[in-house]
């Protein structure tokens, strides 16, 4: 057999996409493969993606990142999960956090038994009140969870908010020291092999080639190569996800530090508050067939609670996936893959998804078309199962205020959305297609938070010794309080142990 490795990858962008993807193939990948990354001043990123999953933990540690390093380079703060206002109808408060409502009991979930007893007792408090991360964002306290700790205390997670520049900028310094070779220069031309039409080079505006045996599209919204030289096609789900602008703008921080992002449900879209330890970062995601981009611009100034550090920047997205994402020696990473609003804060994760799988199904120069095809069957799962997440947010909505809210309540959505809306409804039960994906819990939060009352319940809890299990809940919420009020203040556990010089 002739040695058929990969040699050289060439990755072009240099956004969070493509430094996302230069690092773990610089680490994980034989030292005789070369990483390449082009990228170019004269074009940018797009700088915004500030929040994200908690599995950027597991991607960043994979890495060898230290947390506190990287917490204090990116003026990172922690973030606990989402706070939900105006969603569903105005004056709706709910927090959708990382991590369940205490553990299971007799294998059933926690969140199935307070529904049972709240129909009971009448006074039973929230069911928020057994998230150990609400409880945590609503005090505005924070602390890692601890294994030493009670498993009812300690089911919580957490991810971060990060100054994209910056997150970009540490990833790029981490992939040069490990040997990732930068070239800056703008693309201009993509060369094919004339006989497989696999891409050999791709030329610089000076002049330059730059061969690769693998070619990563990490060139943003543009597609470059894998649009640009293959037209995968884009399946627009905007139908479904009409959303289609947004404004950026950061302003002066202002206390508290909350740990968890804010979504605020506006007239045509939602606006976003991401806090960070140097300034706050804000948006306002909507969609101009609904709203003018000035009216939509005053929505986001006057909701500010710092000044304004500069003009809003706009952005233009269509929302949804390519639809091959890998084709001959070209795979796409990050925006040129697809896109879906930064409402749960799913586009960092897409990448470290993307890259994942790749290193999965890495191939060697021929780049057999069945690695590619389970690349993009995995790639095409995710995306849609999530795009049903988000559609959630805007379909369950009673608001009836405005065009865009009547427009959602009444949009067609998928059959696999409906059957989870329905069996939430009818039983109480949770359909979960993709364990990997957002989960019970992420289900829970977000069909209860927007008003969906089951109309059954589980047949065996009926079962059951409801005072004992009323004793149970009440005295697992407490341990809960004990364990929040001891722990340090989101602010004060970043002074301590990662604040940025
Ligand atoms: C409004 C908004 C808010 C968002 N918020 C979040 C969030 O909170 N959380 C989250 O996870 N995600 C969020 N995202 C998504 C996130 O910003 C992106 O997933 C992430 O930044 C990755 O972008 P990228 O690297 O794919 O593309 P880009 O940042 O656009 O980078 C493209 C790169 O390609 C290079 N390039 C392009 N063409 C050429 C050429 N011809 N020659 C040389 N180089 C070229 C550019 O120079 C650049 O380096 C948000 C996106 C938007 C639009």
């Amino acid at each position: 057999m002739p040695d058929q490795a990969i040699r050289t990858i060439v990755i072009v962008g240099g956004g969070t996409a493509g430094w996302m993807t230069a690092v773990p193939l610089a680490l994980k990948l034989p030292k005789t493969c070369e990483v390449v990354l082009v990228e170019s001043a004269e074009i940018g990123t797009v700088g915004v993606g500030e929040a994200t999953l908690p599995t950027i933990r597991h991607f960043n540690l994979a890495l060898g990142i230290a947390e506190a390093d990287f917490v204090r380079k990116t003026q990172a703060c922690f973030k606990l999960g989402i706070e939900f206002k105006d969603w569903g109808h105005v004056g709706n408060r709910f927090f959708h956090g990382f991590g369940d409502f205490g553990p299971a009991i007799e294998n059933r979930p926690a969140y199935m038994y307070w529904l049972r007893l709240s129909r009971v007792f009448k006074d039973m408090p929230s069911y928020e009140q057994w998230s150990m991360a609400t409880m945590m964002a609503r005090s505005n306290r924070f602390m890692p969870p601890q294994d030493e700790l009670p498993s009812v205390t300690d089911a919580y997670s957490y991810a971060y908010h990060f100054d994209a520049g910056l997150y970009a900028a540490y990833l790029r310094d981490y992939a040069v020291a490990r040997g990732v070779k930068r070239i800056e220069g703008m693309i201009e031309n993509v060369e094919q092999h004339p006989g497989t039409g696999f891409i050999t080079a791709v030329k610089l505006r000076d002049g330059r080639r730059v061969e690769g045996d693998l070619f990563v599209d990490c060139s943003g919204f543009r597609g470059l190569m894998i649009e640009g030289v293959y037209q995968a096609g884009y399946d627009d789900w905007s139908a479904m996800l009409p959303c289609n602008s947004a404004l950026a703008v950061p302003c002066a921080k202002a206390a508290p530090l909350t740990p968890y992002t804010t979504s605020t449900a506006r007239a045509a879209g939602w606006t976003w508050r991401i806090p960070l330890q140097h300034r706050t970062g804000n948006g306002h995601v909507y969609c101009d067939g609904y709203t003018s981009d000035d009216e939509a611009a005053r929505v986001l100034l006057e909701g500010l609670d710092g000044e304004a550090l500069g003009e809003p920047r706009q952005l233009r997205f269509t929302t949804g996936r390519r639809r091959k994402s890998w084709v001959k020696n070209c795979v796409a990473i990050g925006l040129s893959s697809g896109f879906l609003e930064p409402l749960e804060s799913t586009s960092i994760n897409f990448i470290e998804n993307a890259v994942g799988w790749l290193l999965q199904y890495f191939p060697d120069r021929a780049c057999r078309p069945e690695l590619a095809d389970e690349f993009n069957r995995l790639v095409a799962q995710r995306y849609e199962y999530v795009r049903d997440f988000i559609v959630l947010h805007y379909k369950l909505t009673d608001r009836t205020d405005s065009e865009f809210w009547r427009y959602c309540a009444t949009m067609p959505i998928p059959d696999t959305l409906k059957h989870q809306i329905e069996t939430f409804r009818e039983t109480g039960r949770v359909v979960v297609y993709d364990k990997e994906g957002f989960n019970v819990p992420s289900m829970v939060s977000l069909l209860m938070g927007l008003g969906v009352v089951p109309r059954r319940d589980d047949p065996l809890i009926e079962a059951m010794n409801f005072d004992h299990l009323l004793g149970h809940l009440a005295s697992r919420r407490e341990a809960m309080a004990q364990v929040v009020k001891a722990m340090p203040g989101h602010a004060q556990y970043i002074a301590r142990h990662c604040a940025a010089p």
